[in-house]
């Protein structure tokens, strides 16, 4: 199914993200977390490209497996990073032989070498070749604090309206813990016209290390009520876990009581993460 006919619908929709594994060895323990995820029934599940190119069949191979033996469906993210536009057909064409119809086409993280992406340079581009190559629903990333290379904010908006014109379908958000600030990006796109539909995507916190790390790849704000719970939890692990889960399900609670129909987790291959959510969303989500 397509994810924009999903989003369609008169509903609250939950989607859980995965991450294909870097080496063969690990294969089959982040397809057992897929599965375990995908046990839990979310809306779509996406499963991220690693814009390092070496792991990308394995993106298509666990977006099948999701799809064909789990009933889930799949959205398959590709990258401009590490593609040549032979590599983006050859995706493009296993993906419509397993039947997968929804792409995620981001530009990719620039790898520590500085390579820049040689064909595709930015995820519009990606989008119009993605576009004029089948019947895809396609999706894009968004930023509501801009993203991390770019000027300001509206420049950035502007680029994501470039995007939508080239025939993206919806848009998701990079994490963010301060929801006013993903309202005040939401009315500010809408007063630049773009209509697509946003989906807010929640990061639960499960360790004192993933906020330096979260920190540092978006560069996204922490709000005190947020780092007072890592000041005081953050060398407890289980404690840590349990608070993150309970900061990211009071966020995604607000977003729903705001009229946000749209949430995506970055669940992590963590299944016993993604199920804590979905328990706590039990009668919300009905
Ligand atoms: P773009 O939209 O191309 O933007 C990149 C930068 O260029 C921005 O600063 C933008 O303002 C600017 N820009 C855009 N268009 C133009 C233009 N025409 N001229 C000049 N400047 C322009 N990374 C992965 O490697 N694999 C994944 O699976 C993955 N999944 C993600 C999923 C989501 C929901 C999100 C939010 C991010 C994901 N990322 C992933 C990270 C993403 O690849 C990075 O954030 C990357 O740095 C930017 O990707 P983009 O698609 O937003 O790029």
């Amino acid at each position: 199914m397509k994810i924009r006919d999903i989003l369609a619908q008169d509903k609250i929709t939950i989607s859980f993200e995965v991450f294909p594994p870097k080496t063969e060895d690990a294969y089959d323990s982040v397809e057992r977390a897929a599965a375990e995820i995908a046990t839990l029934k979310p809306d779509f599940m996406s499963i991220t490209y690693g814009a390092g190119g070496g792991t990308s069949d394995y993106t298509v191979d666990i977006a099948s497996t999701i799809k064909d033996t789990y009933g889930v469906t799949p959205l398959a993210h590709l990258t401009c990073v590490s593609s040549t536009k032979e590599k983006v057909h050859h995706v493009l064409d296993q993906l419509k032989e397993k039947g997968i119809e929804n792409v995620l086409a981001l530009r990719g993280d620039i790898p520590k070498d500085g390579r820049t992406p040689e064909v595709y340079h930015y995820a519009s581009e990606l989008i119009r070749e993605i576009k004029d190559s089948g019947d895809f629903c396609i999706g894009a990333a968004c930023y509501p604090e801009g993203h991390v290379e770019s000027a300001n904010k509206s420049i950035d908006m502007d680029y994501l309206k470039q995007k939508v014109e080239a025939g993206c379908d919806f848009a998701t958000t990079q994490m963010f813990f301060d929801n006013s600030v993903f309202y005040s990006y939401l009315y500010r796109i809408r007063e630049k016209g773009i209509t697509v539909p946003i989906i807010a995507g929640i990061m639960p916190i499960t360790s004192a290390s993933q906020v330096s790390r979260s920190v540092q790849m978006s560069g996204c704000y922490m709000p005190a009520r947020f780092m007072s719970l890592v000041d005081k939890f953050g060398d407890k692990p289980v404690a840590m876990k349990q608070a993150g889960i309970a900061y990211a399900t009071d966020q995604i609670i607000d977003l729903i009581a705001n009229g946000i129909k749209g949430i995506h987790v970055y669940s992590m291959n963590k299944p016993d993460v993604a199920r804590k959510i979905k328990e706590n969303l039990s009668e919300i989500l009905k």
